[in-house]
């Protein structure tokens, strides 16, 4: 018979997380109500709560996890040194264990916080039990002299830019209301908003763009994180530099790294065409129609699955028109640059050529576009009404 194998516990992990958890929920109510609400101690919480997270989001996760842009050292040390204070563990061990998770999502024996084994277990539990989980496939990560560095001594990095503001409590003769909020109480938001994403967007939300894992948008979350909330978007797509792809989905570090991108201290940002989300999203949309209309009588459900089949092949062929026209009209371009580079004009001379050559093209062009773009257009206005047939078809039916 087989026995279930004893849970070993890791002593410290364990203490760490309980005993802040436990700290915390003794010493911050005591400290407001003997000493009430002081708005420097937790103004101080919430600005380093959020540099820290960011640094966990921007540095741990988009940039040394999954590569969706490139900084450069005074980015990467702030990050680095940021993302100690988590107490989190090294920028290496966390890459090398959210490697592990994107590969083998959802696989009980593999995924390191599979969601198959509990919320509480993919929360905070796995943290806590003794389990070997070597470095792996983070060679790239170990290049880096920084995060080498940082691997060697993060407790002690992290020690000290926790402890950033005791040195403000000492200067304002309130050190004791500094360490509980500030630092106590912090290092416990800092550890459970980064959980939550282990946990709940993998319990709660929705699955636009793929089902192919538990991992889910959940615009709740979002402000939460600093952004990781659309976690079914970041499963799709784990490489591209933002979470929320579109403009006013809440992804603070999204909008903080467009915003460090114009000092040119960060470059090279991934990103998924809009197109691809846009297919998938689509992908995903007809597949739960189906669902749904498959469980009810063929007279109702066959003549709208037809509809809706048809509306989305139009769809596809009309973004396919439109992407060959794209691709077609770069590879000409590609291609006279060539031709007046082989004639070896004079500068005045290719200038003109160019001119001429950009002025009769750019009509023609813009014509065949504006066709596509005129068939794209209803093409997506046929899909929504037979999407929209098919929704009250199914309340009514
Ligand atoms: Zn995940
Ligand atoms: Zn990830």
């Amino acid at each position: 018979m087989n026995a279930t194998p004893r849970r070993r516990w890791n002593l410290l992990n364990t203490l760490f997380l309980t005993g802040t958890l436990a700290a915390a929920a003794i010493a911050v109510p005591l400290h407001l109500a003997f000493n009430g609400f002081r708005l420097a101690e937790w103004i101080t919480c919430l600005v380093m709560v959020f540099a820290i997270g960011t640094a966990i989001s921007a540095g741990y996760h988009r940039l040394f996890s999954h590569r969706a842009f490139k900084a450069s050292w005074p980015v990467r040390f702030l990050l680095l040194a940021f993302g100690s204070a988590s107490f989190e563990n090294s920028a290496l061990k966390w890459a090398s264990d959210h490697r592990v998770h994107h590969h083998h999502v959802d696989d009980e024996a593999k995924d390191p916080y599979a969601i198959g084994k509990g919320f509480w277990y993919a929360h905070w539990t796995w943290v806590m039990e003794e389990k070997a989980l070597p470095l792996s496939g983070v060679a790239d990560l170990e290049q880096d002299p920084l995060i080498r560095w940082q691997h060697r001594h993060h407790f002690l990095i992290g020690a000290v830019v926790a402890s950033i503001p005791l040195w403000i409590g000492l200067a304002l003769g309130d050190f004791w209301g500094f360490a509980i909020i500030a630092v106590l109480l912090r290092i416990v938001l800092t550890h459970h908003t980064t959980f939550l994403i282990n946990s709940a967007a993998h319990v709660f939300g929705t699955r636009p763009y793929s089902e192919a894992s538990s991992a889910r948008d959940n615009w709740v979350l979002a402000p939460l994180t600093y952004g990781e909330g659309y976690h079914n978007f970041h499963h799709t797509w784990q490489w591209d530099y933002r979470n929320g792809h579109r403009w006013y989905h809440w992804d603070s570090t999204k909008w903080i790294l467009n915003g460090l991108r114009w000092t040119g201290l960060v470059h090279g940002f991934r990103r998924v065409p809009a197109a691809a989300i846009e297919r998938a999203r689509l992908e995903m949309e007809a597949l739960k129609l189906d669902q749904r209309l498959d469980r009810h009588e063929p007279a109702l459900a066959h003549p709208l699955k037809e509809r809706l089949a048809h509306a989305r092949l139009q769809l596809d062929l009309a973004m396919a028109a439109l992407h060959e026209c794209r691709v077609g009209l770069k590879a000409k371009r590609a291609a006279w640059r060539a031709e007046w580079k082989a004639k070896g004009l004079a500068r005045q001379a290719r200038k003109e050529e160019r001119a001429e050559a950009w002025r009769q093209a750019r009509a023609e062009w813009q014509a065949v576009l504006a066709h596509h773009r005129e068939q794209l257009k209803e093409a997506w206005i046929e899909w929504k009404a037979a999407r929209s047939a098919a929704r009250s078809a199914l309340v009514y039916a």
